[in-house]
Formats: C-alpha cells, sequence, structure tokens
C-alpha cells in the first residue's frame, strides 16, 4: 500500500527542512504557500483530521510548535492563524491531520480566509 504523503515527509524520508520537530510532530513550510509565512504543523502518528481520536499529548505539542513557529518566523507579535481543515464541506484535501499557520500580512478579519 502507498505510505500517506504527510507520514512519508513527517519521517524525514524527503529530507524536508522541519521549521520544528518534537517527539510527537513536526512542521514545514506548504508547497502552495497563502500567506507570507505558511507553515504546516503535522504529527507524526498518522491521523485522518481532528475528529479522528488525537491524544491530548499530539494536540499539546501541535500548540507548542505553532508558538515555536511564529516566534522563528517574526510573527508571533504581528498575529497569525491556525486553521485545521477537517473533511469535505472545509476543503481537506491531504487526510493526515495538519495545522496550517498563516501570517505575515493581513489576513481580514472574516473567519473563512480567501483562496
Ligand atoms: P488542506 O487543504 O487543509 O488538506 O491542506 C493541504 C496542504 O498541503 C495544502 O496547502 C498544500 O499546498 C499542502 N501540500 C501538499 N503537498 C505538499 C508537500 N509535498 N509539501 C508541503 N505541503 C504540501
Ligand atoms: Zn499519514
Amino acid at each position: 500500500m502507498e505510505e500517506c504523503l504527510f507520514c512519508t515527509i513527517a519521517r524525514g524520508a524527503f529530507g524536508t527542512e522541519f521549521l520544528y520537530e518534537d517527539d510527537q510532530v513536526v512542521a514545514f513550510e506548504d508547497l502552495h504557500p497563502q500567506a507570507p509565512v505558511h507553515v504546516l504543523v503535522v504529527p507524526k502518528r498518522h491521523f485522518d483530521n481532528i475528529v479522528d481520536g488525537v491524544p491530548a499529548e499530539v494536540l499539546a505539542s501541535m500548540v507548542a510548535a505553532a508558538q515555536a513557529v511564529a516566534e522563528k518566523t517574526g510573527i508571533a507579535s504581528t498575529g497569525f492563524r491556525c486553521i485545521m481543515n477537517t473533511g469535505s464541506d472545509a476543503g481537506q484535501t491531504v487526510q493526515h491531520l495538519h495545522m496550517h499557520i498563516l501570517g505575515g500580512a493581513s489576513l481580514g478579519e472574516g473567519l473563512i480566509a480567501q483562496r
């Protein structure tokens, strides 16, 4: 069976540069950035999305990663958005849990990000 894309990236098989890594998660730049800073936080274990029984320690690491990435990329003070697309109505295209961190420019006030 073909391995899930983000499982492959998270185990380091593509040599992707990680902006953050701990025992639970990695963070790397999105291939098609939609903001000056666009980073994905991805658990090392496979979960389809946020309603797939994700344990607390994984969620804690995802938040720690968001904080570390925001500080490293300089957007902690200017602000940023964290998005976890879940299922088809949200347009989830990669079926491995991930959190988008978007910042570096004004993202507007709406809840729905412009594509
Ligand atoms: P979503 O629509 O929430 O499932 O987001 C999936 C994201 O993964 C999109 O923003 C893609 O640009 C991004 N993406 C897809 N393939 C890769 C890849 N190989 N490396 C980095 N980001 C990717
Ligand atoms: Zn996976």
